[in-house]
């Protein structure tokens, strides 16, 4: 990466500063295969790279960090990284997977970050242990994850939640959760357009004609899919 010193033309910029992870997803595509090799053995900078990655970014005009992973929760520095970005004036994000957001760690965020995304790709146990979204400690069910997103918005954090859509899951409605969990923003990750647009709404699923895909973490059996009623349910 290259930063001139010339005014960046974009306001927003994702900082990837730790591939190691405690889940094991299938889906996942944060390997960071490319640089671990040579780079990045460790998959990650040392501190003193990453705070000076940050008022790099910071100086070239960008306006909002967002910090992830892997799970970026794991960083010993995560804490000291956010309060520089802070510093330095911008406005701050995480995108973690949920599962080490103590009230401690709430409470050493506040003030300096912003926006907390969080993973929730199904509500059913079952579901999340197949796809491999679970640590061994983390209770994945729909209370567990409602109680979170009610705690990062008591705490004054902006929830944002990402939900990747996979065969695992793509019959689950996610409708009352994310109208309980009021997130201000909703990603949904590979909803794929399938043809006539008019159908589209009523399709229960469109599957991409994709091969499996290979990742580190372990050959992935399924196909990620479409699913009109996601569609539908984001444009309320
Ligand atoms: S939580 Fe899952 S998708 Fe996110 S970085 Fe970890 S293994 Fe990858």
């Amino acid at each position: 990466m290259i930063l001139t010193g010339a005014r960046v033309p974009v306001e927003t910029v994702n900082f990837h500063l730790w591939q190691p992870c405690n889940m094991k997803c299938r889906f996942c595509f944060a390997t960071f295969r490319d640089v671990r090799r040579t780079v990045l053995p460790e998959g990650h900078l040392t501190q003193n790279d990453a705070e000076r990655v940050v008022s790099l970014l910071a100086d070239a005009g960008f306006l909002k960090i967002t910090f992830a992973g892997g799970e970026p929760l794991l960083c010993p520095w995560i804490i000291d990284l956010i309060r520089l970005a802070r510093a330095h004036g911008l406005t701050t994000a995480l995108v973690t997977n949920g599962s080490l957001l103590s009230t401690e760690t709430l409470r050493s965020l506040r003030g300096i970050l912003d926006w907390v995304t969080i993973s929730v790709d199904s509500l059913n146990s079952a579901t999340l242990a197949m796809t491999g979204r679970v640590t061994a400690a983390l209770p994945a069910s729909e209370t567990h994850y409602l109680d979170l997103c009610l705690r990062l918005k008591e705490n004054g954090f902006r929830l944002k939640i990402n939900t990747v859509v996979t065969t695992a899951n793509h019959f689950e409605d996610l409708t009352e959760f994310i109208i309980a969990a009021q997130p201000e923003r909703w990603k949904i990750f590979e909803v794929l357009p399938s043809g006539d647009r008019t159908q589209e709404r009523w399709n229960p699923c469109w599957s991409p004609p994709t091969s499996s895909h290979d990742s580190s973490r372990g050959a992935y059996p399924w196909r990620r899919t479409a699913c009109g009623s996601f569609l539908r349910t984001t444009r309320r």
